[in-house]
């Protein structure tokens, strides 16, 4: 009898179903499907695996209510967002069908002692590692690179989200993926560490914490074994002096508290000139407080419940840590009235923060901004910069081009301006302890392929 792991709704606090909590064998089993069908994965044309790839993206378009609604009642994410997450899937499996359509596999280079055909191969089996705040999205940006490179591979979902896996496994079943070349194993830590260590895995692309990914870096370290690490985030909005709040207003929620706060790139650290800071706490305030919060499968509520217990401890330690730390609360630090079940944390601000507070420096990964004064735009750099982190970033003011040039100040993977939403068309990764390698954009295919090169001479 395997191991199972309960699934629990936050918002109720009931365990509705369990996953295998799969083990080596499962993994070896998983990864040994995926290399018998790697070699004809591989030769397939590209136009041949975009054709698939499309056929993905139809597939899920028809199932994407009901990976919607699966997903909110695993992790908690109020479900307008959550269909927002969702409707952006089938876009990138289309994406990359586009960009499958366009790959070079073979190029001829003259040379002085003849010529040379240089190919670009699939890296091999690829294992696909994903945490729970974006299940499907997660997968998405891995699944499609991936195979639109040749590549076959083994997905490791969190076990918080592994059942819209199902469907999805489902879905790849509709669209008439070959057998073995997408594979799915459930489990947690040790399931995920299982598929970083087999041997016949030769890529891991992870998005998960800066702890686990460290620890994959090491074991992939040890193997020679290429990694992609998206991990974790603590990033800078730097609001500049001339900035309108009323064009900021309504993107408070997208840009620095998405999905309650339990998403990477968020803006959890707010820089306000120090000439409109009393204001702009306010208007943090005030627009933080009227979003409203419960049942996340209310179409009407923004923020939900945290994903589960240890996550709601996590954030209600940071917020103590933040009173303790002399930080000044200006909203919320408890939990919501009327939420009494379900793993509910109240939005929360604090101002009086200096960046050498830990909770200026640490993710906490919940519904907590930070809002600090800076009197220099070279401050507000010199701020943002200041931290172990470099995923996101945002500068918002009406003047475009000294906003993009502040952003270009920023050590960071992405800054939007004036915007939150990541276009999928560009690199998406961070720098420092945000992670190595670039998902999204046309770069992202060449983490999933190798060179090879065949150098000839006209005859021995
Ligand atoms: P987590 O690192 O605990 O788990 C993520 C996934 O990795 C899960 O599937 C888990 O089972 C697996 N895992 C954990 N330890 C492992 C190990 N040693 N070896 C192999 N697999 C392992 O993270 P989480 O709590 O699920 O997610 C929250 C974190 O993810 C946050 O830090 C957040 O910033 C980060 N995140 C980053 C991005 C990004 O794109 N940079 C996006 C979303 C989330």
């Amino acid at each position: 009898m395997k191991k199972h792991i309960p699934v629990t709704n936050p918002a109720t606090e009931e365990v509705f179903a369990s996953i295998v909590d799969g083990d080596a064998s499962d993994v070896d089993a998983a990864v040994g499907a995926a290399t018998a069908a790697g070699e004809q994965w591989a030769a397939r044309t590209p136009a041949e695996r975009a054709g698939y790839l499309r056929a993905i993206a139809d597939a899920f378009e028809a199932r994407s209510e009901e990976i919607s609604e699966l997903v909110t009642r695993q992790n908690g994410t109020p479900i307008s967002i959550t269909r927002a997450m969702q409707s952006q899937v089938p876009v990138t499996y289309r994406y990359f069908a586009s960009l499958a359509e366009k790959l070079e596999t073979e190029s001829h280079v003259e040379t002085a002692s003849g010529d040379a055909v240089v190919r670009r191969e699939p890296v091999g089996v690829v294992g696909a590692i994903t945490p729970w705040n974006g299940p499907q999205p997660l997968i998405a940006w891995k699944l499609g690179p991936a195979l639109a490179a040749g590549c076959t591979a083994v997905i490791k979902p969190a076990p918080e989200t592994s059942l819209d896996a199902f469907v999805f496994a489902e879905i790849l079943t509709a669209a008439g993926i070959p057998d073995g070349v997408v594979n799915i194993v459930t489990g947690g830590r040790e399931t995920g560490a299982a598929l970083v260590a087999h041997p016949g895995v030769h890529k891991v692309a992870f998005t998960g914490s800066t702890v686990a990914g460290k620890a994959i870096a090491v074991e992939c370290a040890k193997q020679l074994k290429h990694v992609t690490l998206e991990l974790g985030g603590k990033s800078a909005g730097i609001l500049l002096d001339d900035v309108d709040l009323d064009a900021f207003r309504p993107l408070v929620m997208s840009a620095c508290a998405p999905n309650t706060g339990q998403t990477c790139r968020a803006l959890t650290r707010v820089l306000a000139p120090a000439s409109r800071y009393e204001e702009i706490v306010q208007m943090l305030s005030e627009t933080m407080s009227a979003i409203p919060q419960g049942d996340p499968t209310d179409p009407g509520n923004f923020f939900g419940p945290l994903v589960n217990a240890a996550q709601r401890d996590r954030v209600e330690s940071y917020i103590a840590l933040g009173r303790s730390e002399g930080a000044e609360l200006v909203l919320g630090g408890g939990r919501p009235a009327g939420l009494d079940r379900g793993y509910y944390v109240e939005p929360t601000i604090f101002r009086g923060v200096t960046n050498d507070m830990r909770i200026a420096r640490e993710e906490i990964f919940g519904p907590v901004l930070v809002v600090m004064p800076y009197e220099s735009v070279d401050e507000a750099v010199a701020i943002a910069n200041d931290s172990d982190y470099g995923l996101g970033g945002g500068v918002f003011s009406p003047d475009l081009d000294r906003a993009t040039d502040v952003a270009r100040r920023i050590v960071s993977g992405s800054v939007g301006v004036n915007t939150s939403t990541l276009p999928i068309e560009t690199p998406f990764g961070g720098v420092k302890q945000s992670g190595i390698g670039r998902e999204l954009g046309p770069q992202s295919v060449d983490a999933y392929l190798e060179y090879k090169t065949i150098f000839r001479a006209p005859r021995v």
